[in-house]
Order: structure tokens, then C-alpha cells, then sequence
């Protein structure tokens, strides 16, 4: 089967997109996210099959059904996902971990920056790098080579795990915008102490709106675009959605060699809605998951949604702040990939072109009015598959100090993971004949202020001492890179990348 790409806006019926543009853009130029065409089939006997594979075998099986072997040869797809793999610190790459009766943490935080995004991103880094390189083999001599100028805006974690994703790539040169003095020290620590040529750090003077809306408008600067090749690695990247589908079929085998013949839901603390996404083409592919739940903070759309069957921002249209940071979001951008299967499914004909249609209609009421309505038959889809819980500063909290002292290790979670370990409690209040696997989506060093607070109380706890990796610490001691602009405009951003590239 040939796997071709098409945007969840589009009305046409023969849109065929290859993954290398789809990698490479990131967004469709009617404004859409790009989804595969076909949901790819499994192999029958996957079950048994694909039970005993390592983390980076399942990977490539997975892969590749959404990939054709024209594109990204076997070898080639292979050799992509050992790098990219080869930078964990687990040999499992993402292990489980039991910490109740039929509770289990999925943790995604083995990679360099110690956060989930790290699985997606250093793939994505070598994926960039790969058709970068491929296409100027086939260049002539003195012919203007291909290149990647990636720009993002980040709160902490994207922007670390960016970084280390696009680290020393060939042909791309990478500049992420932080607030000054508005993300955690170790996340600063991470981002300005990575020596590699391409990368720049710019701690803006404003907030991380100012710093979005300076990327918005570089991405809008159709002559700034055309000279510098402008890309993006934020959680709408299609490449993303698909790594992050090998750790929910890698956990399934886990869990049921640890118990086998489990019922299993997931628990996914979510923002954008990458992550839970792809538990969700995981489950559309053929992999037997019970239910898959929304875990949100206060920013809860999709809460909202699935309670309400209306898709809209709040009143006062503003984030909250909250202690789980990086899933503070007003609108969750890859829901809009849901939606469309949501669409698409609720009709008879199951007409791609027809769900673009309604799809796009819905987007354009959304942005004009901040809200629309699903149909009942795509809220009752939803709800056949999804459920939800939000989760309050408060609770979360609570629920670190819980864990920390229920476990026998002393195990020690971040607030996002409480958001779904909190959640995850909830639900087996409700029905504990299944297995939760909740998923660990960063490490607590990474968000020290928090986990301090539910656990600076407790006798005996010691950040240095229980939280802190030793890698992280080192960090402190290392020279920092702080490039400084006084101003959050995006004048002066350009006028540091023109400079920088000097081309
Ligand atoms: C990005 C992030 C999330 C949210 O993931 P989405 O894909 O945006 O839903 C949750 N936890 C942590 C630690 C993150 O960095």
C-alpha cells in the first residue's frame, strides 16, 4: 500500500501529499493539519507477533505503514530511529513502572531533556537532517543548497527538547524565544548551555504571548520566509503524531507480560493534544485500548468538550497559569485532527472531502466566535472512545504528596504526570476492573518549584538529594549562552537571525 497525506481542510478529493512535504511544512497552506489518508491495517497476528519486540523494532514496524519505502528506505528508516533512540537513558526507551493495584506510569522521560517531547522531537531532528541532506546529493555544483531555518516560541519544554532534537544538524539552524526570567532555571539552564553552532537562545523581554506572537508574524514574513526557509517543529508536525505511537503499543506488551490478559485504558495529561493523539491512531490502527482519557488542568477545553459537545475558549479568553506549565493552553491545536475522523466517521459514506468541508466551516466559526457546537453524532463518537477529568492546582499537589508517600520507593512525580495520576484515581474510584497506564510526561527536576512545595513539608526529603540527576546538576556549572533582546518585537528578532546567519 502507497501512504499519501492530505489536509483536514481540504475539499478535494485527490489531494496527495508525500510524507517528506508533509514533514517539511508542518502546516497546510489552506491552514489545516495534514493526516494520513489510510488508517494502515495491522498484521493480524500483531498480538502475538509484535509482543516481544524491542521498543526501536516496534518503532519501525509502526512506521513503517505510514512511511513508503520510495521515501525513507528500510535501512535508512532503521538506522533513523537507532539515533534517535540511542540517546535515552533506558535501554527500554520507555518503560513502565508499577506504583498501585492496577496502576502503572509509562515514563516518557528517559530522553536528553528529560520530557516527553523528547521521543517525538529527536526523531523529527534526524528525519529533518536526512531529507535535507538527500535532496542536496542531487544538487549540481554551485547550486543554492536546501536548508531549514526552525523558529519556535517556548514556555520550557518545547524549546529544550527542540534543541536537543536539531543539535548539530546539518543544513538547519534552529532559534527558540523564551520569556526572560519566566521559565525555570533548569530549563534555561538546558537551553543556553548547548554549545553546537546552530543553535540560538533568545530571552526575550516579555511574556510567552509576546514570544508566539513574534514567531506568528516571522512565519507570516513572506519575503523573511523565501530567504530563509522558515520551519517549525511544534506539536502539529505530523512526524510528531507518529513517533509517539510506538510507547502506547511498547507499553500494551509491557503490560500484559506484567499482567496479562489486562483491560487497559491510558491516561494522558494533555494540552495540546498531540500526545493522547496518538493513542488515538493507535487505537484506530487496531490495538485493543479500552478507553483513552483526557487528563487537563484548568485550561480545560477538552474537558469541556467531551461534557459539553461545544468546542470554546473561556469567557475571559486568557490562559491561567497553572503548575502544570505546559499544558496550559486555550485551544488544544491537534484536536483538530480528531475532529476530522469524528466527522468523517459520523456520515455514512465516510466522504474525506465532504469532512474537510465541514471541518473548515467549523475552524473559520471557531476563530470568528471563539466557539462552535459539534454535531450529536460526533460527540457520541468521542465519547465512545475518550472520556475526561480536570484537575486543580490544588489536587495536583496533593497527589505528588500521595504518591510519594504510598510508594515504597518513595516515588516521586512531576505535577503534569499528577494531573493523570490524579485523574487515573478518579477513574479507578469508578471501575477498577481495568489497568491505568498513566503517562509520566516529564521528570519532577524539571519542575523543582512545585514538587517542592508538596514535599518540602515531609521529614526527611531532600530535592538535591531524592530529585535531582546528576546530569541536570552539572549543568549549573556550565557556561550559559544568554543572547539578550530588550525588546519583544519582531524587528529586532529578525534584525539577531539576519545577523546570526549572515547571509
Ligand atoms: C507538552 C507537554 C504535555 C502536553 O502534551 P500535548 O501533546 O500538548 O497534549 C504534558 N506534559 C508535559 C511535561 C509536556 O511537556
Amino acid at each position: 500500500m502507497s501512504q499519501v497525506y492530505r489536509s483536514s481542510r481540504s475539499d478535494d478529493p485527490q489531494q496527495k501529499l508525500s510524507f517528506e512535504d508533509v514533514v517539511m511544512t508542518g502546516l497546510a497552506k489552506d491552514g489545516g493539519l495534514f493526516l494520513p489518508s489510510e488508517i494502515p491495517t495491522l498484521p493480524s497476528n500483531f498480538l502475538t507477533e509484535w509482543a516481544d519486540l524491542s521498543f526501536n523494532e516496534l518503532a519501525f514496524n509502526i512506521l513503517r505503514l505510514y512511511i513508503n519505502e520510495s521515501e525513507i528506505p528500510s535501512a535508512d528508516l532503521k538506522d533513523l530511529i537507532a539515533r534517535s533512540y540511542s540517546t535515552f537513558r533506558s535501554d527500554e526507551v520507555t518503560p513502565i513502572k508499577h506504583i498501585d493495584t492496577n496502576l502503572y506510569l509509562l515514563e516518557l522521560f528517559h530522553g536528553p531533556t528529560y520530557a516527553f517531547k523528547d521521543v517525538a522531537l529527536q526523531f523529527v531532528g534526524n528525519l529533518f537532517e536526512y531529507f535535507l541532506t538527500k535532496s542536496n546529493a542531487k544538487k549540481a555544483v554551485g547550486e543554492p543548497k536546501d536548508f531549514i531555518t526552525v523558529v519556535g516560541a517556548t514556555s520550557g519544554d518545547t524549546g529544550s527538547a527542540a534543541i536537543y532534537g536539531l543539535r548539530g544538524k546539518k543544513d538547519v539552524n534552529v532559534f527558540i524565544l523564551y520569556p526572560t526570567g519566566r521559565i525555570s532555571p533548569i530549563q534555561e539552564e538546558q537551553m543556553t548551555t548547548v554549545e553546537d553552532a546552530n543553535v540560538h537562545t533568545f530571552s526575550v523581554n516579555g511574556t510567552f504571548d509576546d514570544c508566539q506572537d513574534i514567531v506568528k508574524q516571522i512565519f507570516g514574513d513572506v519575503k523573511f520566509n523565501e530567504k530563509y526557509h522558515v520551519g517549525a517543529v511544534n506539536s502539529i508536525n505530523w512526524a510528531r503524531i507518529l513517533a509517539q505511537q510506538t510507547y502506547y503499543f511498547y507499553s500494551y506488551f509491557q503490560l500484559q507480560k506484567a499482567q496479562p490478559n489486562s483491560k487497559v485504558r491510558f491516561v494522558v495529561p494533555s494540552g495540546n493534544f498531540g500526545d493522547i493523539l496518538a493513542g488515538y491512531y493507535a487505537y484506530k490502527m487496531g490495538l485493543p485500548v479500552d478507553k483513552l482519557i483526557i487528563a487537563t488542568n484548568e485550561n480545560d477545553i477538552l474537558d469541556r468538550f467531551l461534557k459539553t459537545g461545544r468546542y470554546e475558549k473561556k469567557g475571559d479568553s486568557s490562559v491561567k497559569a497553572t503548575y502544570s506549565p505546559a499544558m496550559d493552553i486555550l485551544i488544544s491545536s491537534n484536536f483538530e485532527r480528531l475532529l476530522w475522523y469524528l466527522i468523517r466517521d459520523s456520515v455514512a459514506e465516510k466522504d474525506d472531502a465532504k469532512a474537510g468541508a465541514t471541518l473548515n466551516s467549523w475552524m473559520k466559526q471557531l476563530k470568528e466566535t471563539g466557539s462552535v457546537t459539534a454535531d450529536k453524532e460526533v460527540v457520541a463518537g468521542a465519547k465512545s472512545i475518550f472520556d475526561s477529568e480536570s484537575v486543580s492546582d490544588e489536587q495536583t499537589i496533593e497527589t505528588i504528596k500521595k504518591v510519594y508517600e504510598s510508594h515504597p520507593e518513595k516515588y516521586i512525580i512531576d505535577p503534569h504526570t499528577s494531573v493523570g495520576v490524579t485523574t487515573s484515581y478518579r477513574f479507578i474510584a469508578k471501575d477498577s476492573t481495568p489497568v491505568y497506564i498513566s503517562l509520566s510526561t516529564a521528570h519532577p527536576a524539571k519542575f523543582s518549584e512545585v514538587v517542592n512545595r508538596a514535599l518540602d513539608t515531609i521529614p526527611g526529603y531532600s530535592f538535591e538529594k531524592d530529585v535531582l540527576p546528576q546530569e541536570l546538576k552539572a549543568l549549573s556549572t556550565k557556561q550559559k549562552r544568554i543572547l539578550l533582546i530588550d525588546e519583544a518585537s519582531i524587528e529586532k528578532v529578525q534584525q539577531k537571525i539576519i545577523e546570526i546567519l549572515n547571509f
